[in-house]
């Protein structure tokens, strides 16, 4: 059996560049060079930490959903 995997997308309009899911989740999140942030690769086993990332978000901006059946992680609301 796999691990669980996630994908890990981010609105870049929505936006605003505070760095706080760079530095939650620094192996799937960076911000790019228009100062805004965007996913490091398509899928993670990180899902713990892009969770957290996309709770954290202050501009509701990051989305996860679980890879293998696209059930949404996060956020809760
Ligand atoms: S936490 Fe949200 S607003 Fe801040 S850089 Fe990441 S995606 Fe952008």
């Amino acid at each position: 059996m796999s691990a669980e995997e996630a994908v890990v997308s981010v609105d870049r309009l929505r936006c605003a560049g505070t760095g706080l899911c760079a530095a939650t989740a620094p192996a799937d999140l960076e911000l790019a060079a228009d100062g805004r942030a965007r996913a490091r690769r398509e899928r993670t086993g990180a899902v713990a930490e892009v969770v957290e990332a996309a709770e954290l978000c202050p501009m509701e901006a990051i989305t996860v959903h679980r890879a293998a059946t696209g059930e949404k992680l996060a956020p809760t609301w």
